[in-house]
């Protein structure tokens, strides 16, 4: 994911930090220590736990997606919560157990904590008042955290579960559900736009309330839902079509090439692509995209320039399930027994798909 960092990795998944949350984060505690020193501590274990809440949360979604094979790529964290970068598979049972995992995990560490505290103290009652735990001067003993657990855990899942709002956990459960009486497309469709609709309503909530945070979140939410059912869409359209079929012969260029003579012959003699495959002793190396060149470029070695964003796929591989290489790399290498078969690049993908959405109907 662009703009986030790496702090580690667990079960062969990179946890990161999108660069909004880091911001967040320290904006939150920096606002606190203004405050007081104290004040500005417990807003930082006061968040950290909040967050690992949260991490826990989507390592749950991962680890179930991880047992029916899903890939699970990176778990980042973003103001607004996390997100398992989990590849979409049309397999509602499983969406259903995933989607499911995360808000489960919730509830029962809230009934844990509550357990614990039931037979910590009979005062159980003080340690789970709301605004106590959510105000400023809140209980950081072990009591204390153990009623800002039940809270944020009940919450959280509740939030998750119970708002059927795509792409909500309680969205993909009814997208699940759904997809058993329907066409899969057609109930992300539905899931989106019940989705979009309560965003719409959250949004104008918050707008009457007056918070600014709950407005944003709506947005967010909002395209989030938008851009999914689309991403969904695109991948039935392209389910059936073979990587081998859309292939093209592209110019390969000689990495050891100077910039300029490329783009001289860019109009005449290379047909008016943009992207290149480079080679080196006949290996690819990387991308030429001309659309990434500055002016300062025209002197160096085309292999000095070429991007890394490549990827290799099988000719026989089907465009639906490799549809996510499109979205990070400017070209795709089809091969065929170990040979470069062909090349495909988003553009060929983005007019394959305005081609099929006009043609074929669904
Ligand atoms: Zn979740």
């Amino acid at each position: 994911m662009a703009n986030s960092y790496r702090i580690f990795k667990v079960f062969g998944i990179s946890v990161e930090l999108h660069i909004t949350f880091i911001l967040f984060f320290m904006l939150l505690v920096f606002i606190a220590f203004l405050n007081s020193f104290s004040a500005g501590v417990r807003s930082f274990i006061f968040l950290f736990i909040l967050f690992f809440i949260v991490l826990l949360h989507e390592l749950c979604h991962s680890i179930v997606a991880i047992r029916y094979e899903f890939k699970v790529n990176s778990i980042t964290l973003y103001p607004i919560g996390g997100a398992a970068n989990v590849e979409i598979k049309e397999n509602p049972k499983a969406e259903f157990f995933i989607s499911f995992a995360g808000p489960l995990f919730n509830f029962v560490f809230a009934w844990i904590c509550f357990i614990l505290l039931f037979l910590l103290t009979p005062d159980y009652g003080a340690y789970l008042n709301y605004d106590k735990i959510f105000g400023v001067d809140f209980d950081l003993s072990l009591l204390g955290v153990l009623g800002l657990l039940v809270w944020v855990n009940f919450i959280l899942g509740s939030f998750n579960l119970f708002v059927p709002a795509f792409p909500m956990d309680g969205g993909r459960v009814l997208r699940a559900v759904l997809a058993n009486y329907m066409d899969y497309v057609k109930a992300t469709k539905i899931a989106s736009n019940i989705g979009k609709i309560s965003f719409v309503f959250m949004g104008i909530i918050g707008f009457m309330i007056g918070n600014i945070f709950l407005i944003l979140i709506a947005v967010l939410l909002f395209f989030a839902a938008d851009s999914e059912s689309r991403l969904v869409e695109v991948k039935a359209y392209l389910k059936g079509s073979k990587a081998g079929e859309l292939s093209l012969k592209l110019n390969e260029i000689d990495g050891n090439l100077i910039v300029k003579d490329v783009s001289l012959m860019r109009d005449s003699f290379l047909q008016n692509r943009k992207i290149f495959p480079v080679v080196l002793n006949n290996t690819i190396i990387g991308v030429l995209n001309l659309d990434y060149l500055n002016p300062e470029d025209s002197e160096k070695y085309v292999k000095d320039v070429a991007r890394k964003n490549f990827a290799v796929v099988n000719s026989e591989a089907d465009l639906s399930e490799i549809f996510e290489y499109f979205l990070s790399n400017d070209l795709v290498i089809v091969a065929k027994n170990n040979m470069v078969s062909g090349y495909l690049t988003q553009d060929a993908i983005k007019n394959y798909v305005d081609y099929l959405s006009k043609f074929k109907k669904r």
